[in-house]
C-alpha cells in the first residue's frame, strides 16, 4: 500500500520512521490537540450527549489532507469514550471475510478507524452498510444452490472514516456517517505551539526564532512541522549545537533543500515543469505526471494541495496553470501575463 503523506522522494524507509515519529508526538488529550477549535467543540458535544444516552456515538468522517490529525482526532475521540479502537486501512480490508473477522471482534462501544477509507474495496463497502446501520452483517455462506445468508449480530460500535479525497467516497457510504469534518490547513501561530509540544517530548531545546522559521517551512501542516523539526534536531545534535536556533534551522532546511515557503525539490519540479514545458499552463493532470514522472495521485494528494493554498497553482477546466505568484517565487518572468507581479 502506498503512503502519500510524505513526498515519494522520502522513501520507504523515511516513511517509516516518520509513522514511528507520528505515534511518539501524538497527544495524549485535547488540550495538546492544538486548533481545529470548531472540530473539538462539535465532538465534545456528540460524545457528551452519547455518553448521556449510554450509547455509542454516531459513525463520523474526517476528511483533509495527510498529516493535520484524522488519526490523532481519532484516536482522542476513542479515548474520551474510553474505548478501544481498532485501526485498518481501506485497501486492508480485502474481502468481506476481513470484514467481518475485524468487526465481531469488537467490543461493544469500541472505535473501528478505516483510514482511506475511499479505497475501500466495492464489496466490502456494502457489507459495511448494514454493519453502520443496523449493526448486522448479512454473509453469504457456500455457493450455487447450497449457499445461504447468515445474519451475524455486531456490537454497537462507532465507525470513524479518514479520508484525503472526499470526492471518491460513494454517496451511499457517506450518508451512513452521522457527521462529517474537514481539516483544514492549520494556521502558523498553532503549527508554532504544536512545534513546541514535540520539541518538549523529544527533550529538544529550541528558540522561538527557530520555531518560527520551521513553522513558516511546515506546510501548515503537523506530520511536516514535526518531521522538520526532527531533521533540524539531527542536524544540530551533528554539528554539537544544544540549542536549536534560527541560524541552525534555516541552515539545516537549506542543506535539505526546503526553501523559505516549505516548497521541496518535487514541488519545484511541478512548478517548473508547468512553466517550461507548458508555458505555465494549463495543462492536464496525465500531461503533467507523465511529464515530471510522478504518479497521478501523488500529484493530487501530496503536492496539489499545499500549491493551490498559497496560490502557487490554480485548477482551470483545461488544466493546471502556474500562478504569477509561483514565477515570481522561482524567479522565472511569466510569459503568460508578459510581466512579473
Ligand atoms: P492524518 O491521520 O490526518 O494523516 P495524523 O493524525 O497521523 O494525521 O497526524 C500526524 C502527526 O501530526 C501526529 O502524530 C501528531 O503528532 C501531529 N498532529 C496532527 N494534528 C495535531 C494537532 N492538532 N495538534 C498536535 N499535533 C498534531
Amino acid at each position: 500500500m502506498k503512503n502519500l503523506s510524505t513526498p515519494p522522494s522520502m522513501g520507504r524507509e523515511q516513511n517509516q520512521r516518520d509513522k514511528t515519529l507520528d505515534s511518539t508526538l501524538r497527544p495524549k488529550n485535547w488540550d495538546g490537540y492544538v486548533g481545529q477549535e470548531k472540530i473539538k467543540k462539535n465532538l465534545k458535544i456528540i460524545i457528551e450527549a452519547a455518553r448521556k444516552r449510554k450509547e455509542a456515538p454516531d459513525h463520523l468522517l474526517f476528511y483533509g489532507n495527510a498529516g493535520l490529525g484524522k488519526t490523532t482526532i481519532s484516536h482522542l475521540i476513542a479515548r474520551e469514550m474510553g474505548a478501544d479502537i481498532r485501526v485498518v486501512s481501506g485497501p486492508a480490508i480485502e474481502k468481506a471475510g476481513d470484514l467481518a473477522s475485524i468487526l465481531t471482534n469488537l467490543a461493544e462501544g469500541d472505535v473501528f478507524f478505516i483510514d482511506e477509507c475511499h479505497r475501500l474495496n466495492r464489496i466490502v463497502e456494502e457489507y459495511l452498510y448494514s454493519a453502520m446501520e443496523d449493526f448486522k452483517l448479512n454473509i453469504v455462506v457456500g455457493r450455487g444452490p447450497m449457499a445461504q445468508t447468515m445474519e451475524i449480530e455486531l456490537p454497537k460500535f462507532t465507525l470513524i472514516g479518514a479520508t484525503t479525497r472526499i470526492a471518491l467516497l460513494s454517496s451511499p457510504l457517506r450518508s451512513r456517517f452521522g457527521a462529517t469534518f474537514q481539516l483544514n490547513f492549520y494556521e502558523q501561530k498553532d503549527i508554532e505551539k504544536i512545534i513546541q509540544q514535540s520539541a518538549q517530548i523529544l527533550k529538544t531545546k529550541i528558540d522561538i526564532e527557530a520555531i518560527q522559521s520551521i513553522a513558516a517551512r511546515s506546510r501548515f501542516t503537523p506530520r511536516v512541522a514535526n518531521r522538520l523539526l526532527k531533521r533540524v534536531r539531527d542536524f544540530a545534535q551533528v554539528e554539537e549545537k544544544e540549542i536549536i536556533t534560527k541560524n541552525i534551522t534555516e541552515k539545516a532546511l537549506g542543506f535539505l533543500e526546503i526553501d523559505e515557503k516549505g516548497l521541496e525539490l518535487g514541488d519545484r519540479k511541478i512548478l517548473e515543469t508547468i512553466i517550461k514545458k507548458f508555458g505555465g499552463g494549463p495543462v492536464g493532470l496525465q500531461a503533467l505526471a507523465a511529464t515530471t514522472s510522478e504518479e497521478k495521485d501523488t500529484i493530487l494528494d501530496v503536492y496539489e494541495p499545499y500549491l493551490l493554498s498559497i496560490g502557487f497553482i490554480e485548477r482551470t477546466p483545461k488544466g493546471r496553470i502556474a500562478t504569477n505568484l509561483a514565477h515570481q517565487h522561482l524567479g522565472i518572468s511569466c510569459k503568460r501575463s508578459g510581466r512579473l507581479i
